[in-house]
């Protein structure tokens, strides 16, 4: 029945996001700026994609029975969309978060009916650190681990969709990509894909002021570790799914510069996302500032505002 086919289930909505201009923020440039509205995905984020993909991939593998428990060390977007994975595959879900991440998305990962654990702001060499004690509790109970950070569907996926989707959308003409990278899948992922089609395409990391991958990408040794309020991207170390080799160069933008822009997004574009989403395109615009380039730039926006009203840099945004 044609009704049933299209309208299957929510999780065949993910990705196929528009590809639209920064008509005021960009004016004047010698490129456009695009930017992906992957907070248009159903669970809100870009990651409705790889929580799909990942799940996807184990099922196939015959990894995960009916009715198994997931837990994953995450942001939060990431948990969004397994839960949504989980709500419609019938799975049980547990997300592992550092306290710095906002308490709205908290709530909706526990209103979503997963279990919530909270661990300290710890380094990666701690046993406390959220991805070690993702891997812990996985190995001790049993539970996939679905492991956004090594997993190589999550960079799969995005070569495979993000990345063709923005070559459909320019018609092939892209100048330079720039992203964050939380996990390193939509830089790489991407990356591949546009690298594997344009000779010429630059991709270029943007990353908060306290991460250390700019400096990775330029030296290949992690920089110094700082602290700051962007959430989901940079780092102090480096992932298993960001690829350096695919990276040609960083920009390194501040929480000020990255909260200023997400405002002007929401006021002047009517682009309603969150900090990450300033971060990036505070980097594209710099980079189609310089003139150099084959295409337009494109950037990702990874999600949406309404996972920060509770945030700092959200209060006092009077007229
Ligand atoms: N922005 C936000 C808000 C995120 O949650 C993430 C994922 N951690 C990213 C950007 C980066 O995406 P990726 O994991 O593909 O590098």
């Amino acid at each position: 029945m044609r009704f049933q086919e299209e309208c299957d289930d929510i999780l065949m909505h993910i990705g196929r996001t528009p590809l639209v201009a920064l008509r005021r923020i960009g004016r004047g440039l010698p490129v456009p700026v695009l930017v992906k509205c992957e907070h248009m995905n159903p669970g809100g984020s870009v990651k409705d994609r790889i929580a799909k993909a990942i799940v996807d991939d184990a099922e196939a593998r015959g990894t995960l029975r009916p009715g198994a428990t997931l837990i994953e060390a995450t942001a939060g977007n990431t948990g969004m969309g397994l839960a949504l994975v989980a709500a419609a595959r019938g799975y049980a879900l547990v997300c592992v978060m550092p306290e710095k991440m906002s308490v709205d998305k908290r709530v909706a990962l526990s209103a979503v009916g997963a279990r919530v654990v909270v661990t300290p702001n710890a380094p990666p060499s701690s046993p406390e650190n959220f991805r070690n004690v993702a891997r812990r509790m996985a190995g001790e109970n049993g539970w996939f681990l679905t492991d956004q950070f090594n997993n190589p569907a999550n960079v799969r996926i995005h070569e495979e969709t993000t990345g063709a989707e923005i070559l459909e959308q320019t018609g092939g003409s892209v100048g330079a990509f720039v992203a964050g990278a939380g996990t390193g899948g939509t830089i790489s992922g991407v990356g591949r894909r546009l690298k594997s089609v344009l000779g010429r395409v630059r991709i270029v990391l943007a990353d908060p002021v306290g991460s250390g991958l700019a400096d990775w990408v330029e030296t290949g040794r992690i920089g110094p570790d700082g602290a700051y309020a962007v959430e989901g991207i940079g780092g102090s170390d480096a992932p298993e799914n960001l690829h350096r080799a695919v990276i040609d160069s960083a920009e390194r933008v501040s929480d000020e510069e990255s909260f200023a822009m997400v405002k002007r997004l929401v006021r002047e574009e009517g682009l309603l996302v969150g900090g990450s989403a300033g971060t990036n395109v505070v980097a594209a615009l710099r980079v189609a500032a310089r003139g150099d380039l084959d295409g337009p730039v494109v950037t990702v926006l990874p999600d949406a505002w309404d996972r920060y009203r509770a945030k700092p840099w959200m209060q006092g945004w009077p007229p």
